[in-house]
């Protein structure tokens, strides 16, 4: 088969490229035909093309001809044929507890509701369940891990629902004196840390590793040159003994591959992977944006089908590890260690109120200190300072402004319109010109009191204002 499903990426992904991806963890992938488990044959092989297998060995004719051929790849996750839960373990420093965190997609916590499904969780496959669980809308949200404290101590668990009797078994600690890695995410005191269920580790990545014990306190292992090794504590939980250590391997070194690999683990060297922009925040794992796009950096060629859910239209890539990729929703990139999900949110409006601007009038204005103002007039914008007095001319005015919102107006007062006797004498002592009169002009216009009065005078003085007259023809006074 050519595609599968990745329950980790959460769509389907070419062979091809998974084999170039790693992390062959248990369950990861599936049958894009019947769900069944399937894993990735020949990942290495020079002669042979990469390929998906059912685990199962059983050859179905059906499934090899529905997949044998490169076809469309779907990047939705709603393209799963398998409904079985999602399962990773968790250890939670903050409560020095483990739990198993369960997941299941709105279809799968919808189908089950209605045939009213129980997730039942053994340590032993013949045993009663010790936890059971309704898969409903009250216990589940979409795609989001529910936890469930794991009290009954148990190397491995065994999953089941009530509708499908076959249960999975699912290896969580190792036996004995041999540690069990965790990968950390977080960096404070409160870090959660997801079991590492492929048998790779990674240079430079933070790991919880735990020991345990049935009755006396387990003893340190001593740890070769390149080992970085943080807080180290002990705890007691599910009846058992635990030490735990923080460490991070700095070098990849023949005696540190040779520890690893007695304790079932290999080493790698790590990728790095950035969310370069927009700005986000973490919920339940996710970085959170408020755009269409993000700008990723990679320590890896961004690969559709292949370590992202999306296609390749959707991928845009630049020079020195700088892709833009279209968001949509639970964007996840996944290549060994580095791992991230995106999704956007509609940008919240914080509750606002309406401001409505005064406004005020004034022939002077002197500056108070409630505010920033500004002076608009012909010359331009300039700012105000604490107790300026301002001369208000026509055309000109003041905005208050608080925290960069105009909250205020002050226009110059309205220059009262001067009419009759009023506006003749304020032309005559600002105009001071003076014309011969020529009574021709006037005998054909009807004469206001004022003006007729006016007339008369210049009629004795033989001259006349011009722009009284020129105002007296327009009848304007
Ligand atoms: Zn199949």
């Amino acid at each position: 088969m050519h595609k599968a499903y990745d329950t980790i990426l959460q769509s389907e992904v070419s062979a091809e490229l998974a084999s170039q991806n790693s992390g062959f963890e248990p369950y990861r992938y599936e049958c894009s035909n019947c769900g069944e488990e399937v894993f990735v044959a020949a990942p290495y092989s020079t002669r042979m093309v990469a390929h998906f297998r059912h685990r199962s060995g059983n050859n179905d004719v059906e499934c090899e001809n529905y997949l044998g051929q490169y076809g469309t790849i779907s990047t939705d996750s709603s393209s799963r044929r398998n409904n079985r839960e999602r399962a990773e373990f968790y250890y939670n420093n903050s409560t020095k507890t483990f739990s198993l965190a369960l997941r299941f997609s709105e279809n799968e916590i919808q189908s089950y509701e209605q045939q009213s499904v129980d997730f039942e969780l053994r340590t032993k496959d013949s045993d009663m369940p010790f936890r059971v669980l309704k898969i409903n809308s009250m216990n589940f949200s979409p795609d989001v891990p529910t936890l469930i404290p794991l009290n009954n101590f148990s190397v491995s668990y065994y999953l089941s629902n009530t509708l499908n009797g076959a249960s999975r078994k699912y290896d969580f600690l190792k036996r004995g004196s041999t540690p069990t890695f965790f990968k950390l995410s977080g960096n404070d005191n409160d870090f959660k840390a997801k079991l590492v269920r492929s048998t790779v580790l990674y240079t430079k990545t933070q790991y919880f590793v735990s020991l345990h014990s049935q009755y006396s306190v387990p003893q340190g292992v001593r740890l070769p040159e390149g080992i970085e090794v943080g807080q180290t504590f002990h705890f007691n939980t599910m009846n058992r003994k635990f030490l735990g250590y923080v460490l991070s391997i700095t070098d990849k070194t023949p005696s540190i591959d040779c520890l690893l690999k007695s304790w079932g683990y290999q080493l790698e060297a790590s990728e790095t992977l950035t969310l370069l922009w927009p700005p986000s925040y973490l919920l339940d794992d996710a970085s959170i944006i408020a755009s269409d796009y993000a700008y990723i950096f990679s320590s890896f060629e961004l690969q559709a089908h292949g370590n992202i859910n999306m296609h390749s239209e959707e991928i845009m890539k630049f020079s020195q590890g700088i892709s833009k990729v279209k968001v949509k929703p639970k964007t996840k990139i996944f290549k060994k260690n580095a791992e991230i999900v995106i999704d956007k949110v509609a940008p919240t409006v914080d509750r606002y109120n309406v401001i409505t601007p005064y406004k005020n009038f004034a022939s002077t204005f002197t500056v108070p200190d409630d505010g920033t103002y500004y002076l608009f007039n012909h010359s331009g914008v300039s700012p105000l300072t604490n107790g300026q007095v301002v001369f208000l001319t026509p055309n000109s005015s003041i905005v208050r402004y608080e925290f960069n919102f105009p909250v205020g107006y002050i226009y110059p007062c309205l220059q009262k319109e001067l009419a009759g006797e009023e506006l003749l004498e304020d032309i005559l002592a600002h105009y001071k010109r003076m014309e011969a009169f020529d009574s021709t002009r006037f005998s054909t216009l009807v004469l206001t009191k004022t003006t007729s009065k006016y007339i008369e005078k210049c009629k004795i003085t033989g001259s006349i204002n011009p722009v009284v007259m020129q105002f007296v023809e327009e009848g304007r006074i």
